[in-house]
């Protein structure tokens, strides 16, 4: 146990110094509350917090994240993780709270509809409650749901959505809309500083291989030869943002002035097919996996593109992974996670 514990240390200092610690170190250390913070996006934004010197506590009930997305940030003496379900309050100390949790997988938020709203609204209740006894800033992972099927193309941040209320998406899309309501009343009652984002589609490493959303089962089905399953005739159009951008969107949005709230598109604007996406991801890996055809699920936005120019204006943010880049990474990190390539060698110090 004290081999494995020194190793891990070993490996997360190796992980941070390839990310030039130095170059990103902050002259202005705060304790950073990452709620959601096991999950695909909180686990590189916990591992980009604490590269830049910053304390994190990562709240997680762990639904759709894991442990194992964190366990190479648990040996750094800045980091702590803590189970919790954001539907209770939780008390901390804190200079400022990302609040991410939310399952945001079709397949996973609308399996549990109603915890899935509890978790959007009681959750921005309680960690704006928490912000406004601390004084701290607080930023919602808000979503182009919130745009629903829309008739709005490209999507602009003052565009108001066309979103079925009482549809199967519903307990994300209005649980999410109600969020960003409370976080705006918050901040006109009670002076709470805000941020808003709205994040598009964004893949990448951590994703879990049963996270149901496009890019993983493409992957996943693609590496394990399995048909690949193209709902409806896969004309209708996503948007893809690589993890590590969005990344740098939103801390840029957090440290962006106190009078800019937002909400603010984050995602890349290039806009592709699923049949396009599905061509792609057989060509980069090799697969000879068929296309098969299923239903479309209830509600599914026909098309979807960011409209940036906000983002570029306030934050001079641009995404810089283009798609084919972004999921030669992607798939390398499936290769390994589903034991198809070995690990490099300090992971797999990690696994042992
Ligand atoms: P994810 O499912 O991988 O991560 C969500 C995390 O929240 C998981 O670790 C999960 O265990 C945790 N969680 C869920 N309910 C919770 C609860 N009640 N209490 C505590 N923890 C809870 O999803 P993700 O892709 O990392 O998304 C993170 C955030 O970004 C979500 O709020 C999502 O709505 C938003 N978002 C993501 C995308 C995307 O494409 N990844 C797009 C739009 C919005
Ligand atoms: N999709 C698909 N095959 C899959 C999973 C998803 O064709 O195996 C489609 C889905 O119908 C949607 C798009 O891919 O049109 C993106 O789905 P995802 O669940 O990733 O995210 P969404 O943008 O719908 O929330």
């Amino acid at each position: 146990m004290f081999i494995r514990t020194r190793l891990v240390r070993s490996t997360a200092e190796v992980h941070l110094s390839k990310l030039e610690v130095n170059e990103m170190s902050s002259d202005n250390p705060k304790r950073i509350l990452v709620t959601g913070g096991a999950g695909f996006v909180g686990s590189h934004l916990c591992e980009r917090l604490l590269t830049a010197g910053h304390e994190v506590i990562c709240l997680d009930n762990f639904h759709t994240g894991s442990k194992a997305n964190v366990a190479h940030l648990r040996a750094n003496r800045n980091f702590e993780l803590v189970r919790h379900d954001v539907t209770e309050p939780y008390v901390a100390q804190v200079d400022e709270i990302f609040n991410l949790a939310c399952p945001a997988s079709p397949i996973h938020y609308q399996s549990d509809p109603i915890h899935t709203i509890k978790t959007s609204v009681l959750g921005a209740l309680n960690v704006l409650g928490l912000a406004r006894r601390t004084g701290a800033k607080t930023l919602l992972a808000s979503t182009s749901e919130v745009y629903g099927d829309p008739d709005v193309h490209p999507q602009r941040e003052d565009y108001w959505g066309n979103v079925n209320p009482n549809g199967t998406r519903a307990c994300y899309d209005e649980g999410k809309r109600t969020a960003e309501a409370l976080y705006f009343d918050y901040h006109r009652r009670h002076g709470v500083p805000i941020k808003v984002a709205r994040i598009f589609n964004t893949y990448g490493p951590h994703m879990h291989a049963n996270d149901g959303r496009v890019v993983s089962n493409f992957i996943v089905q693609a590496l394990t030869g399995q048909p690949i399953t193209i709902f409806g005739e896969g004309t209708q159009t996503r948007s893809f943002c690589y993890v590590t951008d969005l990344i740098e969107g939103l801390i840029g949005l957090m440290n962006s002035p106190a009078d800019f709230l937002g909400p603010l598109n984050l995602g890349n604007p290039s806009e592709f097919t699923m049949i396009e996406l599905a061509e792609l991801v057989l060509k980069l890996t090799g697969s000879r996996s068929r296309l098969i055809y299923r239903s479309l699920p209830a509600d599914d936005p026909k098309r979807r593109r960011p409209d940036i120019s906000l983002a570029q204006k306030q934050l001079g943010w641009v995404p810089s992974i283009p798609l084919e880049e972004g999921l030669k990474h992607t798939i390398a990190y499936f290769e390994r996670t589903l034991g198809l390539k070995s690990p490099p060698a300090h992971l797999e110090r990690i696994v042992a």
